[in-house]
C-alpha cells in the first residue's frame, strides 16, 4: 500500500499535522475500500486487516471523484483551485475489522488551512500493538501496556514520564525472577527484601544488589549490568527532559533484549520438556 494519507491516519500521534493538498485520490482509494491496512485488533487479540466503514457520505465521495476527473490532471494548474477535499472542515474515519465488523477503529481530525490535525482516536495507542514489542504481550501480561505506554510517551517527546514506565517493567522482571528463585528454594523473602528506607540512592543500590542475586533467573545481560535500573531511576529524579529523551532508545533496546532473553529461555525450557517427554515415550515403547 502506498497511501500516505492512510499511513498518516493510522500511525500519526495526537496533534500531528498532514498537508492534504493533492490527497483527493488517496482519500477516494480509502473510501472505495481499495486501500486497506493491517493493525492489531485489540478485540480479536491479533493482527487483522481493517477496511473503511464510514466517515464520508457516498455523495461526498462521488463529488470528489467527479471533481478529480473534471480537472483532468492532478498536477494541472487549475487543480488547487478546485481541490475537492478543501470543503471538509472535520475529517472522521471509521474502519472495521475484516473478521468482525463490530470491531472498529475510529480517527478524528480537525482542519486548519490545508492541514488536517489528529485530535482523537479510539481504541487508544495503549491498546494497539507495537510491532517491536508484541511478542512480549504474553510474558508481560498486565504490564504489557506499561511498555507500549513508555514507547508512545517517548514518541510524543515525554522523556521523564517514559522512564517511569520503563522502571516499572524492570521492577516487574526483578520481582518475577525473585518469585521463581524463591520457589526453586534459592532465595528467601528475608534475603531479598529491599532495605526499608526513603533514601533514593540506597533503594537504587539495594535493587541493583538484588538483581545480582538473581543470576540464573534473569538474563546475564541484566545481572551482569544491573545499573540499567539505576540509570532509569536517576532519569526520573535527576535528569532533564532532554537527557531522558536522548537516553531512552538505548534503555528501551536494553529492556527489549532482556525480554528477548527471557522469551528465548522460556521457549528452550518448553522444548526441552517436550523432548524429555517424547524421549521417555520412545524408551518405554522399545523396552
Ligand atoms: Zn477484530
Amino acid at each position: 500500500m502506498d497511501n500516505k494519507l492512510l499511513d498518516f491516519i493510522t500511525s500519526s500521534n495526537l496533534f500531528d499535522e498532514f498537508n492534504v493538498e493533492n490527497s483527493s485520490q488517496q482519500l477516494v482509494n480509502i473510501c472505495n475500500r481499495k486501500d486497506r491496512f493491517e493493525m492489531f485488533c485489540p478485540e480479536c487479540g491479533d493482527k487483522k486487516v481493517f477496511i473503511y466503514d464510514s466517515g464520508f457520505s457516498d455523495i461526498e465521495v462521488k463529488n470528489i471523484i467527479n471533481a478529480l476527473s473534471s480537472t483532468g490532471s492532478l498536477n494541472g494548474s487549475n487543480y488547487l483551485k478546485h481541490d475537492p477535499i478543501e470543503i471538509f472542515d472535520h475529517w472522521y474515519f471509521c474502519f472495521k475489522c475484516s473478521l468482525n465488523e463490530s470491531h472498529k477503529m475510529e480517527y478524528f481530525f480537525t482542519k486548519r488551512g490545508s492541514k488536517i490535525i489528529k485530535v482523537g482516536q479510539y481504541p487508544s495507542y495503549r491498546d494497539i500493538e507495537n510491532p517491536q514489542i508484541k511478542k512480549f504481550r504474553k510474558l508481560l501480561g498486565d504490564y504489557y501496556p506499561e511498555l507500549s505506554t513508555a514507547i508512545r510517551l517517548f514518541s510524543v517527546n515525554v522523556g521523564i514520564g517514559s522512564f517511569v514506565y520503563l522502571r516499572r517493567i524492570i521492577e516487574k522482571l526483578v520481582y518475577d525472577a525473585f518469585k521463581e528463585a524463591e520457589s526453586a528454594g534459592k532465595l528467601t523473602e528475608q534475603e531479598f527484601e529491599y532495605r526499608k528506607t526513603k533514601d533514593e540512592n540506597q533503594i537504587r543500590n539495594g535493587i541493583e544488589e538484588k538483581i545480582k542475586l538473581l543470576k540464573g533467573f534473569l538474563p546475564d545481560m541484566m545481572t551482569d549490568q544491573p545499573q540499567i535500573y539505576g540509570v532509569v531511576s536517576t532519569g526520573i529524579h535527576e535528569l532533564s527532559e532532554e537527557e531522558c529523551l536522548k537516553y531512552f532508545p538505548v534503555l528501551k533496546d536494553g529492556i527489549v533484549m532482556i525480554l528477548d532473553g527471557i522469551v528465548a529461555r522460556n521457549e528452550t525450557e518448553k522444548a526441552e520438556t517436550a523432548y524429555k517427554k517424547s524421549l521417555g515415550g520412545i524408551i518405554s515403547e522399545i523396552k
